[in-house]
C-alpha cells in the first residue's frame, strides 16, 4: 500500500494552475508577445477561455520582470438576452481596468444574412473591426485573444480540409495594415485544462449561443475527430501542435517555400523516410547485410 499522502483536489488545482501559468509564460517568451510598456487589451467574451486568459495574465503581470498594463474589454453585440451586468460586475469585483463596448452587430447580421444561413463569418468580421477600432482608441499595443492549442489545431485541419492550405492560427500576428499586433497567450494550453480551471474558478460564464446561430458545424466535427484520436492515442493533439513548430519546407511541396528546381547534391538535409534515409538507426544493420542483398541479386542474374 502506498505511504504517500492522498492528493487533495486543491493540490490538483494548484498543479493545474501552475501548468497553465507556465504554458502561458512560455508562449509569451517564445513569441515575444508582451514587452516593456505594452498596453494589452484582453478581449473577454464571457466564455471559459477568455476568463482564464485574463486571470492568468494578471497573475503573471504581478511577478513579471517587465511593466505592462492590462485593459479588459467586452463587446456587447446586442444579442437578445445578453446579460449586460454580468461582466461589469465581475470585472469591478476583481479590480481590473475595463471597458464595455456597445456595438449592435446583431441587427446588422440579421439584416444582411438570410434566415437559416450561418451568420458567424459576417459577425466575426464586424467584431474584428470593432476590436481594432477600440484598440486604437485605447492606445493598446497588443490585442490578446483567448484562442488555445485546440483552436489552433482545429483551424489547421479546417484550412486543410476546406481551404486546401496548410495554415493554422498564429500565436502572434500583425494585422494587414500592420497597425495592430494580435497575441494568443493560451496557444500552448489544452482546452480540457482550461475547462477544468474555469470550473474550479466558477467564472460567471455567459452562454455563447445567444444569437441563435449554429456553432460552426465543420469545426465541431473536427473537434470530435481530434478528441477521438486523443482518446485512442493520448498525446496526439500535442504531437500535432508540436509539428506546427517543427516545419520542414524541403519535405512539403510548396515551390515558393523551397527551391526544388535548383536542388543539388549539396542541398543539406535531403533525407526521405520512404527512401530509407530516416529511422535507419532503429535497425541493427551490418555492412554485410547490404552485400548479402547484392549477392542474391547476382545469383538471379547468373541463373538467367
Ligand atoms: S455564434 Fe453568434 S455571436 Fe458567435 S460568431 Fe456566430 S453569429 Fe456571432
Amino acid at each position: 500500500m502506498s505511504t504517500s499522502a492522498p492528493v487533495s483536489p486543491s493540490n490538483n488545482f494548484f498543479r493545474l494552475q501552475k501548468r497553465l501559468q507556465s504554458a502561458v509564460g512560455k508562449a509569451i517568451a517564445d513569441f515575444n508577445m508582451i514587452e516593456e510598456g505594452d498596453t494589452v487589451m484582453v478581449c473577454l467574451s464571457g466564455g471559459k477561455d477568455s476568463y482564464t486568459l485574463l486571470t492568468i495574465l494578471r497573475a503573471l503581470q504581478e511577478r513579471a520582470p517587465i511593466d505592462f498594463k492590462i485593459i479588459a474589454i467586452n463587446l456587447d453585440q446586442k444579442q437578445p438576452g445578453f446579460p449586460e451586468d454580468v461582466l461589469p460586475g465581475y470585472l469591478s469585483s476583481i479590480g481590473v481596468d475595463f471597458r464595455i463596448v456597445e456595438a449592435d452587430t446583431y441587427s446588422v447580421v440579421k439584416e444582411k444574412i438570410p434566415e437559416g444561413k450561418t451568420t458567424c463569418s459576417l459577425c466575426s468580421r464586424l467584431r474584428r473591426g470593432v476590436i481594432y477600432r477600440t484598440a486604437k482608441e485605447l492606445g493598446a499595443t497588443k490585442i490578446a485573444l483567448g484562442h488555445h492549442r485546440d483552436d489552433i489545431i482545429e483551424t489547421l485541419f479546417l484550412n486543410m480540409f476546406f481551404g486546401g492550405t496548410l495554415k493554422a492560427m498564429p500565436p502572434k500576428l500583425a494585422t494587414d495594415t500592420g497597425e495592430h499586433i494580435v497575441i494568443r497567450p493560451l496557444a500552448y494550453c489544452a482546452e480540457k485544462d482550461i475547462a477544468t480551471y474555469a470550473r474550479h474558478m466558477a467564472f460567471p460564464i455567459i452562454p455563447c449561443d445567444l444569437c441563435g446561430s449554429q456553432e460552426n458545424l465543420q469545426r465541431k466535427k473536427i473537434k470530435t475527430m481530434i478528441q477521438g484520436w486523443e482518446r485512442e492515442f493520448p498525446g496526439r493533439a500535442d504531437k500535432i501542435f508540436r509539428s506546427l513548430q517543427n516545419v520542414v519546407p524541403s519535405h512539403l511541396a510548396d515551390t515558393d517555400l523551397f527551391d526544388f528546381k535548383s536542388l543539388s547534391g549539396d542541398a543539406g538535409d535531403v533525407s526521405d523516410p520512404l527512401f530509407g534515409d530516416e529511422g535507419s538507426s532503429a535497425f541493427d544493420l551490418s555492412e554485410t547485410d547490404g552485400t548479402r542483398i547484392q549477392f542474391i541479386r547476382n545469383l538471379r542474374d547468373e541463373a538467367a
